[in-house]
């Protein structure tokens, strides 16, 4: 894997990786405190947080507090000649009532997108791993009071089960719930124009990447593997939200929806990424971790710290 910055050096602290013959960006919509420990992980100990600070602090730990830091990010690819998307982010000018923290939002997003020379036309391929608020907001822009696809020659690849379970006609939990106005403001608008492609168990994108169903977390969740030349990759979606469930599998979010099934998935893919010496990217979380050995909890090199295009984005910061 060749490690490289904008200016060309070879750093850690890089904008973009280079996985056997595809090229990833980590595009930030933003990153800062959502929500506290207890929270966020009921079940995981205060203790855990507290003997694992100094090596979560600043990116996955607030100085000093118990609020967990994430990043709402997109992981940007170029493979064999396309431009794909790997999650959306909140989005700007949503109304959320279910995460009031994140309506109205008005982010720099696509100008980070622009600061890796993408524009929204140019983008062939949008991924959604699951469809919950936070990665699907820059599905669609508002533009003249209407929600309309931010990419309009993109296919938008979506899971079935995810489709399904929250769209409130089917699902009217979904009302009062975080999901609350997602599907109407950025996933029916998408479907009406054409541009949704649903697919279940497995897709293949590509000879690089195929999406692998990865449920528990929502029922349609899923992972994107990578495998290209001598590199293998995960990018693992919501099945974990900070490295410290590298270290505690057993532990969900609040935010799972089947709690055995993502417990036996968490379980099932980072072993799997710990015997492969996977590299695991995240969708909330900052550092590209890098897979060692597999044991009781999962032995992992918190390798490398992939730094935004554009720098923090304003915004962040924001309590539930
Ligand atoms: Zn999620």
């Amino acid at each position: 894997m060749l490690l490289t910055r904008h200016d060309g050096k070879k750093d850690p602290l890089m904008n973009e990786l280079k996985l056997g013959d595809v090229t990833t960006v980590r595009i930030e919509e933003m990153h800062g405190p959502v929500m506290s420990t207890d929270q966020f992980f009921p079940d995981l100990p205060a203790d855990a947080w507290q003997e694992h600070r100094a090596g979560l602090e600043p990116d996955h730990l607030d100085g000093g507090s118990t609020m967990v830091n994430s990043a709402f990010q997109t992981w940007l690819l170029r493979s064999e000649g396309r431009v794909i998307l790997i999650a959306t982010g909140i989005g700007n000018d949503k109304t959320l009532p279910g995460a009031a923290y994140w309506s109205n939002l008005k982010l720099g997003y696509l100008g980070h997108l622009a600061g890796a020379g993408v524009r929204p036309e140019d983008v062939d391929l949008v991924i959604n791993t699951h469809l919950h608020v936070d990665h699907v907001g820059w599905n669609t822009r508002l533009a003249d009071g209407e929600w309309v696809p931010t990419f309009p020659n993109a296919t938008y690849l979506m899971p079935k089960a995810d489709f399904a379970f929250f769209d409130p006609a089917n699902n009217p939990s979904i009302a009062g719930g975080v999901n609350e106005n997602v599907f109407e403001a950025g996933i029916a608008p998408v479907h009406a124009a054409g541009q949704v492609r649903l697919w279940e168990h497995s897709h293949t994108i590509d000879a690089n990447l195929c999406l692998e169903a990865a449920p528990g977390h929502t029922p349609g969740s899923s992972v994107v593997k990578l495998a290209s030349g001598d590199d293998r990759a995960l990018f693992a979606g919501d099945i974990l939200h900070t490295p410290l469930q590298l270290t505690y599998p057993e532990h969900n979010s609040c935010f799972c929806q089947d709690p055995a099934q993502a417990r036996a998935t968490r379980r099932r893919l980072l072993g799997w990424a710990a015997d492969e010496h996977l590299y695991v990217l995240p969708s909330d979380a900052i550092p590209l971790i890098a897979s060692g050995s597999p044991g009781a909890g999962f032995h992992v090199d918190l390798g490398f710290v992939i730094r935004s295009v554009c720098g923090r984005a304003p915004g962040a910061g924001r309590p539930p």
